[in-house]
């Protein structure tokens, strides 16, 4: 029976080990995790828990009873130090060495560093992990100045929390709008007038120099031009750059992530990689490409696994994904590479409406605001790759159902 091991214990690690169980491997699980934590979710670290909505347990993907029953021998606070491919061997920094049959690479991505002065300083954080995520709702509370340098999604739903906590937030961006890489101009727009009304500030086009600071600790934020936006903490949300190294060290190919196949296999038949350190095949797209979203993280645990297990994989999903802020609950399916026009339905100014992305008369994304029909059509039409008519699109009387051309 074949001993299957997996390096990271995250959402991706996690949910492979499950899989496996699920679909009928009986051979020996290893899950290797450098958290303390059992497996856990990340997206209400900056969301319902931060605000004091969710409790620890409920992030949990599964109860410590469940790895015992599962027979998944767990080793938290296990570092994965090197890969030996030929003697199909990871060694640990705790010294130990364990072999394997299948290896999984499921090592996530860490947060991006400002390498800029000031960034030790005590109050600059990060957040992609639950220490990180007590750090940061230790320093929020009424009256406190949460500078967010990052106006990606993580930034801005620390920004929403930070405002639910009662404290003020401001947020940096280096670009001319928020969500620049991530969202299209209307939602960049929506959202950053959606915050300016619940009291976020922001700074645009703001190149940051240094963070300031009195004692060891942050006070304020330096721009380029001599600005000092005063801070009680500074959240650094710029990005997460894929945990590679032990693939790249072992010589298996990484393009920006470790290049898999559908079935998550990398350059090595034995090696899996999945979830945000994977570079994996976008079938509907044509394209190689490195997700962050826990969809992905699944999708890739169901491949990994199956492949694993030789049963059929599961046929290739829209990717998604989604983002809660203040009442607003985005959801996001497909990507709008190659798009050569956008069809906005619904009504921006009341918080429900979806942006739609084609090209030619295809679907290839869609944005969607308090919208769940849209996106759920949505998500369809990209799957299905169902021409549209846009007049019948543009018109929110016209149900979705009726677009499809
Ligand atoms: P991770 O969850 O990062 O897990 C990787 C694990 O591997 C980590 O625990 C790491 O410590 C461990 N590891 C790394 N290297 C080693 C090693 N050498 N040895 C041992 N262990 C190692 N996605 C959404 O779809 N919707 C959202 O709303 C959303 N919100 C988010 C909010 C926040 C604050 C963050 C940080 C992420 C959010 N995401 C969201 C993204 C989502 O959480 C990730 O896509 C998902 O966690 C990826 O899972 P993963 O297992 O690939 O990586």
């Amino acid at each position: 029976k074949a001993k299957v091991v997996i390096v990271g214990a995250g959402h991706a690690g996690g949910s492979a080990a499950a899989f496996l169980r699920q679909y009928g491997h009986e051979g020996p699980i290893v899950l290797i995790g450098e958290e303390p934590l059992l497996p856990y979710q990340r997206p209400p670290l900056s969301k319902a828990w931060l605000k004091g909505e969710a409790d620890a347990d409920s992030l949990a993907l599964k109860p410590q009873e469940w790895y015992a029953e599962a027979n998944v021998a767990l080793r938290l606070q296990g570092v994965a130090t090197s890969l030996n491919r030929g003697a199909r061997t990871v060694s640990l920094a705790s010294g130990e060495v364990i072999t394997y049959d299948f290896l999984i690479l499921a090592t996530g991505a860490r947060a991006r560093e400002l390498p800029i002065p000031g960034a030790d300083l005590a109050g600059v954080l990060a957040l992609r992990t639950a220490a990180d995520a007590e750090g940061l709702k230790a320093a929020l509370g009424a009256g406190k100045r949460l500078a967010v340098v990052g106006g990606g999604y993580v930034g801005l739903e620390a920004a929403a929390s930070a405002r639910a906590l009662g404290a003020q937030a401001i947020v940096i961006e280096r670009e001319s709008r928020v969500l620049a890489r991530v969202a299209c101009e209307t939602l960049s727009t929506f959202f950053q007038d959606y915050h300016g009304a619940r009291g976020v500030t922001f700074e645009l086009n703001a190149n940051v120099e240094a963070f300031e600071g009195e004692n060891g600790r942050v006070t304020g934020v330096r721009l380029k031009g001599g600005e000092i936006v005063a801070c009680d903490a500074a959240l650094v949300g710029v990005g997460a750059h894929p945990n590679v190294e032990l693939a790249q060290d072992a010589g298996l190919e990484c393009a920006g992530g470790i290049v898999v196949d559908l079935e998550a296999r990398t350059s090595d038949p034995r090696v899996f990689a999945i979830g945000d350190v994977a570079h994996r095949p976008l079938p509907l797209y044509e394209r190689q490409f490195r997700l962050e979203s826990v969809p992905n993280a699944l999708e890739q645990a169901k491949q990994a696994a199956a492949a694993i297990v030789g049963r059929a994989g599961p046929s290739p999903e829209v990717p998604w994904f989604w983002s809660d802020q203040y009442d607003l609950k985005l959801q996001i399916a497909g990507l709008p590479f190659d798009a050569d026009s956008t069809i906005v339905r619904g009504d921006v100014a009341a918080a429900k409406f979806a942006v739609f992305h084609l090209k030619g008369d295809l679907v290839q994304a869609v944005e969607a605001v308090n919208a769940p029909p849209e996106f759920m059509a949505g998500k369809q039409l990209i799957a299905k790759r169902t021409p549209v008519s846009k007049t019948k699109l543009s018109d929110p009387a016209i149900s979705m159902k009726e677009v499809a051309a």
